[in-house]
C-alpha cells in the first residue's frame, strides 16, 4: 500500500510506470502475508518491485513501449515472471521503456518519456529507463530489466543505482519480448549490490524453453557478499583498466568521479593494472549492424493478424500488414527494420553482417586475453552523465556513440554491472561499470559490495 501510494503521488511527473497494477498487486501482497504467517517465506517474499513491460504478465498489459502492442494482455507469464511470482515477490505494475528496447533514454516510447529523479529535466537512460528511475525515486525497492547493448548498466548509471546483466545464458529469454536474441539478457535493478544479489538469484536458473539457457547449478549471489573482515576487504583483487577507456571520450566530470572511486578501491586493497581492449571501439558498428539484423527478423511477427495493432481500414492483406506496422512501430524501430534488412540481404550479407559477426569475435578475444591478466576490469558505464531531455535531437547515431562501453560486454557475452561512483554537475549520478568473466557475477557483486 505504501510502495502502491508514493508510485500513485509520483508517477505522474516520473512517468517510470506504463502500468500500475493495485488490484493484483494487493491480492499478491495478501498472499504473501498468509505464507509469511505459515512460515514459508523465502528472501523475496512480500516484497514490492516493479517489471520491465518487456515482459509478458499473463492477464496484465504488456506493451513493449510500443504502439504495436498498446492492447496487448500476455495469456502467460514469461519465465522471469513466473519465478519471482513463486518467490513471493509482488509486482506493482510495469515500468517504462524505450519501443522495443530500443533506445539509450527512454525517448523513444509511445507513452512519453520516464524522467530521471535527480532531475525531471533529464533523461532515466534506456532502454529500462523507468525500471531505474522507480528504484532510484524508491517507487520499488528492486526492479527488473534487459540489457542488449547497456540497457540495464546505462540507466543505472544515470539514476544513482545499482544494476547487473549477468552472463548471457543466465537467465531465461522465455516469455521476453525479443529484441537481438544473441544479445538480449534479463537483469537487475537495485539500490545496493546486495539488493541486485537477492532479486538476480531469483531471477536465474536453467528453462528449457530458451535454446540458449545454461544448465548449471542455481547460485546465491548473496552469499558471496561476506562483511568486509578487515580495512582492506578487497585485497589480492587485480582489477584492469582499459587503456582505451580512458583514452578520449570521457566528459571530465565522469572521469573524476571515475578516479575518485578507483582510489577508493585502491584504498579497499585491490590493486591495478592496465589491459587493453584494441577493438573496443569496433563495438559500436558491429553492434549496429547486428542487432537489427536480429530485430528485423524478431520483428516481423507483428504483422496484424496474430497479436498487436491491426489498421482499422486496408485493401488486401498486403495493405493490411503494411499500414498495420506503418502505424504501430515509431521511428527508431523503422529505422532499425530498414537497416536490419538492408544487411541481411543478397549482396550485402558478407560485407555488413558477416563483418560484424567477425568483429564481434575480435572483441569477445580482447576480452578473454585482458582478463587473463586482471580479476575484474573496471572503468565508466557511460561517457557522460544524464542528458537533458532532447539534448540529442534528431540525430540517432549521437545517441548510438553514447553505448561506447556497455555494448562491448554484450557482443561478447560476458556479465557486467553499473554501481553509483558519485556525480557530475547539476546532482547528476556517476556510474562505475565492472566487468567479469564469464559466471563472475557474483565476484561483481561482491566487489561493488565492499566499495558500497
Ligand atoms: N541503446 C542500445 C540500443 O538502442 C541498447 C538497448 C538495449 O540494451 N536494449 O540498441
Amino acid at each position: 500500500g505504501l510502495f502502491l501510494d508514493r508510485i500513485e503521488a509520483r508517477n505522474p511527473t516520473l512517468n517510470a510506470f506504463i502500468t500500475i497494477d493495485r488490484e493484483g498487486a494487493l491480492a499478491a501482497a495478501s498472499a504473501a502475508d498468509a505464507r509469511i504467517a505459515r512460515g514459508e517465506a523465502g528472501p523475496l517474499t512480500g516484497i514490492p518491485l516493479a517489471h520491465k513491460d518487456v515482459f509478458c504478465t499473463e492477464g496484465v498489459l504488456t506493451t513493449c513501449g510500443s504502439k504495436m502492442l498498446s492492447n496487448f494482455v500476455s495469456p502467460y507469464d514469461a519465465h522471469v515472471v513466473s519465478l519471482l511470482k513463486n518467490a513471493g515477490a509482488v509486482s506493482l505494475g510495469k515500468t517504462n521503456m524505450d519501443e522495443f528496447a530500443m533506445g539509450s533514454s527512454n525517448e523513444n516510447s509511445h507513452f512519453g518519456p520516464a524522467r530521471n529523479p535527480w532531475n525531471p529535466g533529464h533523461v532515466p537512460g534506456g532502454s529500462s529507463g523507468g525500471s531505474a528511475a522507480a528504484v532510484a525515486a524508491r517507487l520499488v525497492p528492486i526492479a527488473t530489466g534487459t540489457d542488449t547493448g547497456g540497457s540495464v548498466r546505462q540507466p543505472a548509471a544515470f539514476t544513482g543505482v545499482t544494476g547487473i546483466k549477468p552472463t548471457y545464458g543466465t537467465v531465461s529469454r522465455y516469455g521476453m519480448i525479443a529484441y537481438a536474441s544473441s544479445l538480449d539478457q534479463g537483469g537487475a535493478f537495485g539500490a545496493s549490490a546486495e539488493d541486485c544479489a537477492l532479486l538476480l538469484s531469483a531471477m536465474t536458473g536453467f528453462d528449457a524453453r530458451d535454446s540458449t539457457s545454461l544448465d548449471r547449478p542455481a547460485e546465491n549471489y548473496a552469499d558471496a557478499l561476506v562483511p568486509a573482515s578487515s580495512d582492506k576487504p578487497l585485497a589480492g583483487l587485480r582489477i584492469g583498466l582499459p587503456r582505451e577507456f580512458f583514452a578520449d571520450g570521457m566528459s571530465d566530470e565522469v572521469r573524476a568521479a571515475i578516479d575518485a572511486a578507483i582510489e577508493q578501491y585502491r584504498a579497499l586493497g585491490a590493486t591495478t593494472v592496465e589491459v587493453s581492449l584494441p577493438n573496443a571501439k569496433l563495438a559500436i558498428p558491429a553492434y549496429y549492424v547486428i542487432a537489427p539484423a536480429e530485430a528485423s527478423s524478431n520483428l516481423s511477427r507483428f504483422d496484424g493478424v496474430r497479436f498487436g495493432h491491426r489498421a482499422a481500414e486496408y485493401g488486401d492483406l498486403n495493405d493490411m500488414y503494411c499500414k498495420s506496422r506503418a502505424e504501430g512501430f515509431g521511428a527508431e524501430v523503422k529505422r532499425r527494420i530498414l537497416v536490419g534488412t538492408y544487411v541481411l540481404s543478397h549482396g550485402y550479407y558478407d560485407a555488413y553482417y558477416l563483418q560484424a559477426q567477425k568483429l564481434r569475435r575480435l572483441i569477445a578475444e580482447d576480452f578473454r586475453k585482458a582478463l587473463s591478466e586482471c580479476d575484474v576490469i573496471a572503468g565508466p558505464t557511460s561517457p557522460t552523465t544524464a542528458w537533458a531531455l532532447g539534448a540529442m535531437g534528431d540525430d540517432p547515431v549521437q545517441m548510438y556513440l553514447a553505448d561506447i562501453y556497455t555494448i562491448a560486454v554484450n557482443l561478447a557475452g560476458l556479465p557486467g554491472l553499473s554501481h553509483p561512483c558519485g556525480f557530475g554537475a547539476g546532482s547528476l549520478p556517476v556510474g562505475m561499470q565492472l566487468i567479469g568473466n564469464y559466471f563472475a557475477e557474483g565476484k561483481l557483486l561482491a566487489t561493488a559490495h565492499q566499495y558500497q
